[in-house]
């Protein structure tokens, strides 16, 4: 069924929507700071409005894709009134904080809001392979979910507007923090006369063991009771130290080796050598 959609903001990942939506058969109005990038969206068949509060009058659902919080204030403060009536979809990287601060500017305008953060390439959206999560106003989300979907692979997580931003936050920090891992470890491949390519390619069979790994270390943590998951901490903690010398022996940074170490040391010596490495996670308090 189609409806009518405004995109505000068409850098990469604003075309990428206005576009999917576009091709979905919606009638879709844009703006864009820089207007010239309207014009092939334009082409397309879209509608360039002159001014974002413009752009915003004229669809129920206004979409913000831009590049930052402070972008967003800027855009938003110009939209003002015009925005009152509509749900206002805010797509853009941002802090749980943020989010929560847009939902108090819409409310006062009389707009509903949605939060959503975006997990992918623009390439990819308009398939499954981008993950959008949302929260924010569960009406607007039960009235506006079939058309989010449109643009990937879509999970409300509640009204709280700021819940769509945690989750985001962490899962950028998951791949952060494996990633930074993995390019410490191509440094000692590569010191050690490895083909990084090639060890990369044998890596990538190795880490599917970890989605299951994954998720059961959920479990435990949820349940606070750690099977020996990759072994036993005693046999794990032996295992370290030789990981430690390695790198130490070829100048290849080891401080989150070290520290694995450490906190295994720590568990073990309160006696529970026999669990996982999940059972860490019992010494990683809220600093
Ligand atoms: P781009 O740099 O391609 O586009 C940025 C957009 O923000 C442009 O429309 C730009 O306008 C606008 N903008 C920046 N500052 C202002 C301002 N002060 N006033 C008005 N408009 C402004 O970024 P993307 O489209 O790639 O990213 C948009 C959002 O999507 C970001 O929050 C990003 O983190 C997120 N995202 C992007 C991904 C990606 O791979 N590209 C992946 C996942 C999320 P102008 O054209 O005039 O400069």
């Amino acid at each position: 069924r189609a409806s009518q959609v405004t995109v505000l903001g068409l850098g990469d990942m604003g075309s990428a929507i206005a576009r999917t939506f576009l091709d979905r058969g919606h009638r879709t109005t844009v703006w864009n700071r820089t207007a010239s990038k309207a014009l092939p969206l334009v082409d397309a068949g879209a509608t360039a409005a002159a001014t974002a509060a413009e752009a915003a009058a004229a669809s129920p659902l206004v979409v913000v894709c831009l590049l930052d919080g402070a972008a967003v204030d800027k855009v938003l403060n110009a939209v003002d009134a015009a925005v009152a009536g509509k749900v206002l979809v805010n797509l853009t990287s941002g802090s749980p904080q943020q989010a929560r601060a847009n939902d108090r500017w819409a409310g006062a305008r009389g707009a509903e809001y949605l939060d959503g953060k975006i997990m992918g390439d623009p390439p990819y959206v308009g398939t499954p392979h981008v993950m959008f999560p949302f929260s924010g106003s569960r009406t607007a989300f039960e009235a506006h979910g079939p058309m989010l979907r449109e643009l990937g692979t879509v999970v409300y997580h509640g009204e709280d507007a700021g819940s769509a931003a945690v989750e985001f936050m962490a899962q950028v920090a998951v791949g952060y923090e494996i990633l930074i891992g993995f390019l410490h470890t191509l440094r000692l491949v590569q010191a050690e006369g490895v083909d990084v390519a090639e060890f990369a390619e044998r890596a990538a069979n190795n880490v599917a063991a970890l989605p299951p790994l994954l998720t059961s270390i959920g479990n435990a943590v949820r349940a606070g009771e750690y099977p020996p998951d990759l072994g036993p901490l005693k046999v794990q903690a032996a295992l370290m130290d030789d990981l430690i010398s390695h790198r130490e022996s070829i100048g290849v940074e080891a401080v989150r080796m070290r520290e694995v170490k450490g906190l295994m040391d720590r568990r073990i010596a309160d006696g529970f050598g026999a669990q996982g490495f999940s059972s860490l996670f019992e010494l990683l308090a809220k600093s």
